[in-house]
């Protein structure tokens, strides 16, 4: 796959279109029915869940910034951390995407990525690893490491 395309797929007639993500800002529309693509469905609001399965396609190959959640069912951190994910998926929709993988369920992609432990961040820009962090933060530290992730573009 091309890391230049992003794909969008069409809130109303469901099909996947292709995007140079250098046009990702200008009004796209739809090939097959022609409704605007929101550059909020490429970037949802909400923190996306992927597998091992679904990995390769939804952050090795998104051409944009990409926060990867690694966390666990019986984490406390995580739980508390949860919610603040989901506001800020919403407050940087548009020019993030937040990717939730639950770390024993997908051991695969933990190991290759080298992440034991929950909660762990990795921020991660066309696919490639930028930064990293193990165990919980304040929000407002956390949001400095999303700012950073911004620097030079989506
Ligand atoms: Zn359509």
């Amino acid at each position: 796959m091309n890391r230049n395309n992003i794909i969008a797929t069409c809130s109303k007639c469901g099909t996947r279109n292709r995007i140079p993500i250098n046009r990702m800002r200008e009004n796209a529309v739809c090939g097959r029915c022609r409704n605007p693509l929101s550059i909020d469905e490429w970037y949802p609001e909400h923190p996306v869940d992927v597998t091992d399965r679904t990995f390769r396609n939804e952050v090795l190959n998104f051409p944009g910034s990409t926060v990867v959640y690694f966390w666990a069912p019986w984490c406390g951190h995580c739980q508390r951390l949860n919610p603040v994910m989901d506001e800020l998926a919403g407050k940087y929709a548009g020019r993030l995407k937040i990717a939730r993988l639950a770390l024993e369920e997908n051991p695969a992609v933990s190991s290759q990525l080298n992440v034991r432990s929950v909660p762990t961040l990795l921020f991660m820009k066309g696919g490639k690893q930028v930064n990293r962090l193990d165990g919980a933060l304040p929000r407002e530290q956390l949001e400095y490491y999303f700012r950073a992730l911004l620097q030079g573009g989506p």
